[in-house]
């Protein structure tokens, strides 16, 4: 293909064009067989027997084709300058878009960000109250104790001094008060235990509900698995058939009764033939994290089986 451009020099209007070949001649003459002008000298020479004419008598036939062709240009150069046109359009519309994007992102993010940041002080907060909440409930404890430790101190003191440097008299004359002194002190109830504990959990995989608009996770959860409150739930746990997948469910529950809510407790199973106690079913523990735990089995034969489920070392109550 011809550049275009390189034909420039031809449309030098008036200015005689001569022969690249020839250079004395001018280019007058076209060459039909080859298609191209041709001076005088080429028409006897390269060109001889080629049928030619003067370029003035044929431009006409010419030029009507190259003006056929060019009907046919033209939709074109319309049809690309549309193209562009629609491209420009396109692009305008794009970084508009983007920005409208970019704008809803930034939006989004920071009400997220707000939204997150208003659920930590809660949580904080929360956990300060916890916080405050047991630590009150320790210091009464502790002033109860230390009240209780006074008492008994006292009682001990004054009657180990009274036995050591009372006269026979003075021991049974004080016997009657100290005696009952000392048995009330026998018998008051106290807990050798801490009250309260430090369990306090932070759940982050756990759902807080929404604040303003956005889904929240993370979660304080200051429960603890108490096994004699947990059950043991499902069919299967009464009859399953053999070489069957059989499952369970285990719902940890707190000494309040209220489920956990949480996963992470250690939970052991074991499911034993009653015929063949030596060799147990394989047992699958799936923690499902809110406090459930989904347990299956597959027994290879028919037969009794003995359930048992473990929560922190204790069996947990089989309930029907
Ligand atoms: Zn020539
Ligand atoms: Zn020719």
């Amino acid at each position: 293909m011809v550049d275009l451009k390189d034909l420039k020099g031809y449309s030098r209007i008036g200015k005689p064009i001569l022969c690249p070949a020839h250079p004395a001649e001018e280019l007058r003459l076209f060459c039909e067989f080859c298609d191209r002008p041709v001076c005088r000298d080429c028409v006897v020479g390269e060109h001889r027997e080629h049928p030619y004419d003067f370029t003035s008598n044929v431009i006409h036939k010419h030029g009507d084709s190259v003006r056929e062709l060019l009907k046919g240009t033209q939709p074109h150069v319309e049809a690309l300058e549309e193209a562009l046109a629609q491209i420009k359009i396109m692009n305008s519309a794009l970084q508009k878009r983007v920005e409208v994007v970019a704008a809803d992102v930034r939006t989004f993010s920071e009400g997220y960000i707000k939204a997150i940041e208003e659920h930590r002080d809660k949580l904080l907060k929360q956990l300060e109250d916890i916080r405050v909440q047991k630590e009150n409930s320790l210091q009464l404890q502790k002033a109860q104790l230390e009240q209780l430790l006074a008492d008994m101190r006292t009682g001990v003191e004054f009657t180990e001094h009274l036995l050591t440097s009372g006269s026979d008299l003075e021991i049974l004359i004080t016997k009657g008060v100290v005696v009952e002194r000392l048995r009330k002190l026998n018998k008051v109830e106290y807990s050798t235990r801490p009250g309260v504990n430090d369990k306090i959990h932070f759940c982050p995989q756990e759902k807080a509900g929404q604040c303003h608009g956005y889904v929240i996770y993370g979660t304080i959860n200051t429960k603890e698995v108490d096994p004699a409150k947990c059950v043991l739930q499902g069919e299967d746990l009464h009859r399953a058939r053999e070489k069957q997948t059989a499952s369970f469910t285990l719902l940890c529950k707190d000494a309040a009764g209220e489920i956990m809510g949480r996963g992470g407790d250690n939970i052991r199973v074991a499911i034993v033939p009653n015929e063949k106690k030596d060799s147990p079913v394989r047992t699958m523990v799936q923690d499902n994290k809110d406090g459930t735990y989904y347990i299956s089995y597959t027994p290879k034969e028919p037969g009794v089986y003995t359930v048992w489920v473990c929560v922190k070392e204790q069996h947990v109550q089989l309930v029907s």
